[in-house]
């Protein structure tokens, strides 16, 4: 895909969550940004705007506010081009430049031990570093696109942004709820550090997942028509196990792929803890739990 179209995928997705959104920031934050980088080349050998590019659509899936997708678009500008912090303060103001500036400012940390007391301690100075919770965000969506592009690395700088990815990222992304970031950084450095391991899981769990997502959606059906007729309100939403997740499992617990019962699951919201227990009664009528793997997390 050429700039121009992340472009507009980026300006119709700002639209479609805040349809009043001040956009013309990140329309000049985007002319700046191509014109500052054009020229640099990616490793993939694409334009190098397609990076920042790729960071505020992240962010946009998020949906971020206009100001965080603009610094994300200037977020390598003062680091790597001619343009400076100033220049960029008098064209965007000063809470863009803020959060240019502390991008920056992380990328400079070094990760060097791999010590879990070490590793704690990153995490506790990247959340202090960055007093405004987007700089995080922002550095956040700036690692998962350069995981998503890392086939284009050299090998052994793919295990050191895996490992880095995995140390640090992911539970940094956990730590702040961004549940979907975690899981796609877990998956994608599982895929660079043990590839073997990786592809052999996709496979299988294709396979099971498609027998059992037959029978989760005949039972999802079942379910919300008895919970209906109870008058409990209820909201059904999938969930897949994410593959990084199953495989420690299976380390884990030393087990096979067939023996793990969430791969996909069903998960039922109510709108208070007694609708919580009336579903979980129904759920018992419709279904004998397996002895010895019930857990009440009601409680
Ligand atoms: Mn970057």
């Amino acid at each position: 895909m050429k700039p121009g179209n992340h472009y507009l995928e980026l300006i119709n997705k700002i639209k479609a969550y805040q349809p009043e959104a001040p956009v013309e920031i990140v329309e000049r934050a985007y002319a700046v940004a191509e014109e500052a980088h054009r020229g640099q080349l990616r490793k993939s050998g694409e334009e190098y705007i397609i990076h920042p590019l790729g960071v505020a659509n992240i962010l946009a899936d998020l949906q971020l506010d206009c100001v965080t997708i603009t610094a994300a678009l200037l977020h390598d500008v003062a680091e790597d081009t001619s343009v400076t912090l100033e220049q960029l303060q008098s064209m965007f103001g000063k809470e863009v430049v803020m959060l240019v500036d502390g991008v920056t400012k992380l990328s400079r940390i070094t990760y060097k031990s791999k010590q879990e007391q070490q590793l704690e301690n990153y995490i506790k100075m990247f959340l202090a570093m960055a007093r405004d919770i987007r700089v995080i965000m922002i550095k956040l969506a700036d690692r998962l696109h350069n995981m998503r592009t890392l086939k284009h690395m050299a090998p052994h700088k793919q295990r050191e942004k895996a490992e880095e990815t995995l140390e640090i990222f992911a539970p940094l992304a956990n730590r702040l709820g961004i549940y979907r970031v975690k899981w796609e950084l877990e998956d994608l450095s599982f895929r660079y550090l043990e590839p073997e391991a990786y592809y052999e899981l996709v496979e299988q769990v294709r396979q099971k997942r498609g027998e059992r997502d037959h029978i989760l959606q005949n039972a999802a059906r079942e379910l919300s028509e008895r919970l209906r007729e109870v008058g409990i309100r209820s909201e059904l939403q999938w969930r897949a196990k994410h593959l990084y997740s199953i495989w420690r499992k299976m380390q884990r617990d030393r087990k096979e792929l067939g023996e793990i019962y969430d791969i996909s699951a069903i998960r039922l919201v109510v709108d208070n803890v007694k609708d919580c227990y009336g579903a979980l009664g129904i759920v018992h009528t419709l279904w004998r739990p397996i002895p010895g793997r019930f857990k009440d997390y009601i409680a």
